[in-house]
């Protein structure tokens, strides 16, 4: 009777668990029909992180480059923090470039793997470069900049430069000076990243000691570029909760395995058992679903860490150019790193702000249709320069095909370039 009762739930469980995987499938289906539904839209088919996947050859693989600047803050005597030395000038240069290491040659091996098969990608085409590195001498009563334990004091430092020397806030600035904040090293919000030592004012200068800072500032940049961690439960970053959300990442959290809890559907992955550059043990390993919110975080406005801008900080030009070749309706700002080409017999309609890299242009082909209806078409805010223009080709009189148009209707322009006909 026990064993027959016992059998009897086992089953009922099973029934019930049958019951809910069918459910389960229902709302995936109904998932993936709404989001497929979206992807036809132009404005959700810009913020989808698959679409910037750096694929090897593909118009995706552009090399980006996220400029950037150490700011040192003092006490008033200059004591209390990194001298203005060489030896130091020399550190940040190698630190810099074991960041463009883990950033340029990926573990193929994440830590701990799914059971089903997804890519990879060695080289996240993510790189580093430092302009210059600047000194402050506190000379506040308390101390107040160069001391602090509060969050978010980065975003102070970043302020009192955005008054005292508009041309420094052009760069992503890691900004170092002495306190803490819970058990972080530093933290990476609105547009710079806070980095505090507690004890040693030149941070144990050995190389151990610096290697850890190289990863501490990878894995900063890394939510600077929309990355959340791997191993603790935000929903706002729609990662690693919920396989629902459109960030979610299906390359990185099995979706197969049976959720522990925290009203998560997938197991979030602890930050000892990886090696993730988004983990708490701050590895190198980055997912092709990472390399995609990266990479769309250099061309959208990000998504997650808002107000950031951290596309202002990042330039490249990619040699593949972008090809429209449907008609397509741009109304999510970008910034292109590469030439756009209107197709014959495609239009394409800005509806909002594009900005172009310095060497890109766009070419509007006989046949093609390029339309600004209240959009602008102008400069990326890093160079601050002209770009290439458009060129709107023109048909012979006697050629069947016409020339191509661009038409600006509601206030769209043209701004920082030229536009030829020829
Ligand atoms: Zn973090």
């Amino acid at each position: 009777m026990i064993f027959l009762f016992f059998n009897k739930l086992i089953r009922i469980k099973i029934f019930k668990l049958v019951l809910m995987k069918s459910f389960l499938i229902f709302i995936t289906s109904l998932f993936f029909l709404v989001a497929y539904g979206q992807v036809k839209t132009e404005e959700s088919a810009y913020l989808k992180k698959e679409n910037y996947i750096p694929y090897p050859g593909t118009s995706n693989d552009i090399e980006k480059t996220v400029h950037v600047a150490i700011h040192i803050w003092q006490r008033a005597d200059g004591s209390g923090n990194m001298r203005d030395i060489p030896a130091h000038y020399a550190r940040f240069i190698k630190i810099i470039d074991w960041m463009n290491g883990l950033y340029a040659k990926n573990p193929d091996a994440p830590i701990p793997g799914v059971p089903y098969k997804v890519d990879s990608i060695y080289d996240s085409k993510i790189r580093f470069k430092l302009e210059k590195i600047y000194f402050y001498k506190d000379a506040t009563p308390d101390s107040s900049y160069f001391y602090s334990t509060d969050y978010l004091h980065n975003k102070k430092l970043n302020d009192y430069l955005k008054e005292h020397f508009p041309e420094r806030v052009k760069t992503l600035n890691l900004h170092i000076f002495r306190g803490s904040y819970a058990k972080a090293s530093g933290y990476s919000e609105y547009g710079s990243i806070g980095t505090f030592y507690r004890v040693n004012p030149e941070m144990s200068e050995d190389d151990v000691h610096d290697w850890w800072l190289s990863k501490h500032w990878a894995h900063e940049i890394g939510h600077g570029l929309d990355l959340w961690h791997t191993y603790d439960a935000n929903g706002s970053y729609q990662q690693n909760c919920k396989s629902t959300y459109r960030d979610f990442l299906w390359d990185v959290y099995d979706t197969t395995a049976v959720p522990s809890g925290k009203g998560c559907n997938v197991d979030l992955i602890t930050d000892k058992s990886n090696n993730n550059l988004m983990g708490g043990q701050e590895g190198n390993s980055m997912s092709v679903l990472q390399m995609g919110i990266a990479h769309r975080a250099t061309v959208i406005e990000n998504l997650y860490n808002k107000g950031y801008n951290m596309r202002d900080f990042v330039t490249g030009y990619g040699y593949w150019s972008k090809a429209i070749e449907n008609n397509e309706v741009w109304n999510v700002s970008m910034k292109m790193y590469q030439d756009i080409v209107v197709k014959k017999g495609a239009t394409l309609t800005i509806k909002t702000e594009i900005q172009m890299v310095p060497k890109a242009k766009i070419i509007v082909e006989k046949g093609a249709k390029l339309i600004i209806d209240g959009g602008v078409i102008t400069n990326e805010k890093y160079y601050n320069k002209e770009w290439k223009g458009i060129i709107v080709r023109k048909a012979k009189k006697s050629s069947s095909v016409e020339s191509g148009e661009l038409i600006q209707m509601n206030g769209g322009k043209v701004s920082h370039a030229k536009v030829k006909y020829k």
